[in-house]
């Protein structure tokens, strides 16, 4: 279990959660960033998707496991969790 509250380290950045709808490989970024430790995301990502849930960070537990998406198509499809994307910028 990785806790996010306690976030130190040498490698810590902002993420921002993403999907990739199964339809149209849109991928998707939700809300705002979250500070991060490098090193703790593979074990963060097993995490999340073993479990179908965001917990331990306050942002995380409103972030859905999966969100719909309105395809460029006219499709609707299902965009599920993808991973965490760096966001450049200011801390
Ligand atoms: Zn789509």
């Amino acid at each position: 279990m990785v806790d996010l509250k306690i976030v130190q380290g040498k490698n810590i950045k902002l993420y921002d959660v993403a999907y990739r709808c199964t339809l149209c490989s849109k991928v998707m970024r939700l809300g705002k960033a979250v500070k991060l430790e490098y090193n703790d995301l593979p074990a963060l990502c097993g995490t999340i998707v073993q479990q179908k849930q965001f917990r331990g960070n306050p942002y995380f537990q409103t972030a859905p496991f999966e969100v719909p998406c309105k395809c460029t198509n006219g499709n609707c499809g299902i965009a599920y969790f993808a991973g965490l994307i760096e966001v450049k910028g200011e801390l």
